[in-house]
C-alpha cells in the first residue's frame, strides 16, 4: 500500500511528512475565526480485499504503535432498547471502551505511532479534555512527552487522568477555542509535532478505525449511524473509512450519517441549512466534548455530508441528559453528554427511519469522565418530579 496526503479542497498532494499538516495553497487562504482551509485527507494507492487487516489501511507501520489496546470496541446488541425503540436492527458501537475511555485514542494511537516512527518525542494538542487525556495516555504507552493546553473549566476527571498519565498541563483561562490559540503558538515556537484535531491529518484518519471496525463487526455498512459532532473529525473520519471501502469495492452503499450536535454547539448544522459558517457564533452546553466556537473540521465534514446524504439534528441540553439516564437505566452503559447526544439525536429522528433499518448509536465517551454533569441531571429528573407529584 502507498500512503499520501491529498488536500480535501484543491486535490493537491503531499509526501507524509512531520512538516505538512494543512495544504501550503488552501491554507494560504485562511480567515481568523472560520474552519481550517486545506485540512489534509490520507490517500491511498492499492488492492485489498474484504479480510483486510485494520493495521493494513494505516499510513504508519504496525511496529511503531504502542503496546496499549485502543479501538477492537465491541457493536453490541441493546436488547431493551431494541424493544423499547421498536428497531430490531439497533446496535451500539461503544467507545467508552477504549483506554482511556474515549473514542480519541483511535486519533492519539496513528499520531503516537507516527511520532515514533519519525523519533519525535514531543507532542503538544489543545482540548476540551478527552484529546488530552487520550493522547496523555495513549503518548504515555510510547513514552512520549505530551504538553496539553486545555480550559480551566474542563471536567475534573479529564485533567486528573492527564496528569496521572504525567503530561505537562497547561490550564487556559478561556475556552477551546483560546486553548487552540494556545497551543498553536506554542507548537510553531518549539516545533514540537501538533495533534490538534482536523489539524494534524493523521487526526482524522485515525478515527477512520471505528467504520472499518463496524464493517467487519456488521458484514457490511449499517443503513444509519448517529455521530455527536463538535470540531467535526469524527463524523469525517467515519466518512473517509467508509469512502475507503466504497472505493476498494467492498461496499456498495454508504450509511446515512446524522451529526448529532447540542442546540447550544451547532454551527456545523447551522452552516449545513445555512451554507456558510458564522464567524462571530458562541457555543454553549453541557455536553463539553461538542463545545466548540469554530469546528476545526467544518469543512470537510460539510463535504462529506452534502456528497453522502448526511443529515444533521440538534437536541437540547435537557434531551441530551435525558437520554443520558434512559440509556444507562436501559442498557448498563453509562456514557458521558457528548456521547449521550448520538441516542438523543436517534430518540428525535426515529419516526423518520424505517424501524426494520440497521442503525448504529456511536458511543464516544465514558460517563465516569463527568459525573458531575450526570449529577446535575440526576438532580434536575428529581426535583422535577417534585414538582409534577406537588402540583397533583
Ligand atoms: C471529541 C468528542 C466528540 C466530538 O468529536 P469531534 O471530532 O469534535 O466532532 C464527541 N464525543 C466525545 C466523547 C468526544 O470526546
Amino acid at each position: 500500500m502507498e500512503y499520501y496526503y491529498i488536500c480535501s479542497e484543491c486535490g493537491r498532494r503531499y509526501k507524509i511528512s512531520r512538516h505538512i499538516m494543512v495544504c501550503t495553497q488552501c491554507s494560504q487562504k485562511q480567515d481568523a475565526d472560520e474552519p481550517l482551509r486545506g485540512v489534509l485527507e490520507v490517500g491511498i494507492e492499492g488492492k485489498f480485499n474484504k479480510k483486510f487487516n485494520i493495521f493494513d489501511l494505516l499510513p504508519v507501520e504496525r511496529e511503531y504503535f504502542p503496546p496499549i489496546p485502543v479501538g477492537n470496541t465491541p457493536l453490541w446488541t441493546p436488547l431493551n432498547l431494541r424493544e423499547a425503540t421498536g428497531f430490531s436492527g439497533l446496535y451500539i458501537k461503544d467507545d467508552s471502551l477504549n483506554p482511556t475511555g474515549s473514542l480519541k485514542d483511535r486519533a492519539s494511537f496513528l499520531v503516537a505511532a507516527f511520532a515514533v516512527r519519525e523519533k519525535i518525542k514531543d507532542v503538544v494538542v489543545a482540548s476540551t479534555g478527552n484529546a488530552a487525556s487520550s493522547m496523555a495516555g495513549v503518548g504515555a504507552a510510547a513514552a512520549l512527552n505530551i504538553k496539553i493546553f486545555i480550559p480551566a473549566s474542563a471536567p475534573q476527571a479529564k485533567r486528573v487522568q492527564s496528569l496521572q498519565y504525567g503530561a505537562d498541563v497547561v490550564l487556559v483561562d478561556g475556552n477551546y477555542d483560546k486553548a487552540y490559540e494556545l497551543s498553536m503558538e506554542y507548537t510553531m515556537e518549539h516545533g514540537v509535532l501538533s495533534r490538534n484535531t482536523a489539524y494534524n491529518p493523521l487526526t482524522i484518519e485515525g478515527k477512520k478505525t471505528a467504520a472499518l471496525e463496524i464493517f467487519k463487526q456488521l458484514e457490511g455498512v449499517p443503513d444509519y449511524m448517529f455521530i455527536p459532532t463538535g470540531d467535526g473529525v469524527i463524523l469525517g473520519g467515519v466518512y473517509k473509512g467508509f469512502k475507503d471501502l466504497l472505493n476498494a469495492g467492498l461496499i456498495d452503499k454508504m450509511p446515512i450519517i446524522y451529526a448529532v450536535q447540542a442546540e447550544g454547539s451547532c454551527a456545523i448544522s447551522m452552516a449545513f441549512k445555512e451554507g456558510g459558517f458564522n464567524k462571530s457564533y458562541r457555543s454553549r452546553t453541557i455536553a463539553d466534548s461538542i463545545a466548540v466556537d469554530i469546528p476545526r473540521n467544518g469543512y470537510y465534514a460539510l463535504k462529506y455530508l452534502k456528497a453522502y446524504g448526511g443529515r444533521c439534528v440538534v437536541v437540547e441540553d435537557s434531551e441530551i441528559i435525558g437520554a443520558q439516564k434512559e440509556l444507562a437505566s436501559t442498557t448498563g452503559l453509562f456514557a458521558e453528554p457528548a456521547a449521550s447526544a448520538s441516542f438523543a439525536g436517534f430518540i428525535k429522528v426515529k419516526d423518520d427511519i424505517p424501524s426494520s433499518s440497521r442503525v448504529v448509536l456511536l458511543i464516544t465517551g465514558s460517563g465516569l469522565k463527568d459525573i458531575n454533569t450526570a449529577m446535575q441531571g440526576l438532580i434536575s429528573q428529581t426535583e422535577k418530579r417534585r414538582l409534577t407529584t406537588k402540583r397533583l
